[in-house]
């Protein structure tokens, strides 16, 4: 499985694109503002169509680029109920966002919870909650990649702010002991933002919450 990292938008959000090489079609995690553009020239060269946007979570800076998406390609979206809301209403967090940006909504056309099971290019991805930076950031485990797709939940050395609508640093920390550091040791985590960590090296050295 082919993967390219997109860092974007105003505060540095990360998007992952994945497809199989002679694929036919691509998966995307997560829309930051300018996303479109940058995944286009990767479709085009690789012959590629978007199937699907699965979104970690609803802060604004995660999906501001998905509604342009959907007018380019008509993918399905995926998403965690408890951010119904944001999806929903992304203005609500607009006191957290740049001034004088427009958040488009975004419609979720599959929900997903704990438990789930996502295919990704005709792999099964686990789809585990993990509340607490917000009410629906989930991750996306990859078994056969060993591979997670964390959203903000846990960053290299870092977790997910707390502070922000919806957040609780208790629950955050209960969901990161119970579904990240119960994953095998040796699984990458691709966060939301800044650089890939593992399971192991978080476990022993994140200075937030202990393994
Ligand atoms: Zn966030």
């Amino acid at each position: 499985m082919k993967i390219a990292s997109f860092e974007l938008g105003p505060v540095a959000t990360n998007c992952f694109l994945f497809w199989e090489e002679e694929g036919e079609e691509a998966v995307l995690v997560d829309a930051p503002q300018g996303a479109w553009r940058n995944i286009e020239p990767v479709l085009e060269q690789e012959g590629l169509k978007l199937s699907k946007l699965l979104l970690t979570h609803g802060h604004w800076d995660h999906m501001m680029g998905a509604s342009r998406i959907k007018e380019e390609q008509n993918v399905d979206t995926w998403g965690h109920e408890a951010d119904r809301k944001l999806f929903a209403e992304p203005a609500i967090m607009s006191a957290f966002a740049m001034p004088g940006m427009s958040l488009n909504p975004i419609g979720i056309d599959h929900w997903v919870g704990e438990g789930d099971v996502v295919e990704i290019l005709g792999r099964q991805a686990e789809v585990r909650h993990v509340p607490g930076h917000c009410p629906g950031n989930v991750l996306f485990y990859l078994e056969e990649e060993k591979m997670a797709l964390v959203g903000d939940a846990i960053f290299a050395g870092s977790i997910g702010r707390t502070d922000l609508p919806g957040g609780d640093f208790e629950v955050l920390a209960k969901a990161i002991r119970e579904r990240i550091y119960t994953l095998p040791d040796e699984v990458v985590l691709l966060p939301g933002h800044g650089p890939s960590t593992t399971v192991a090296h978080e476990k022993a050295t994140n200075p937030y919450v202990s393994g």
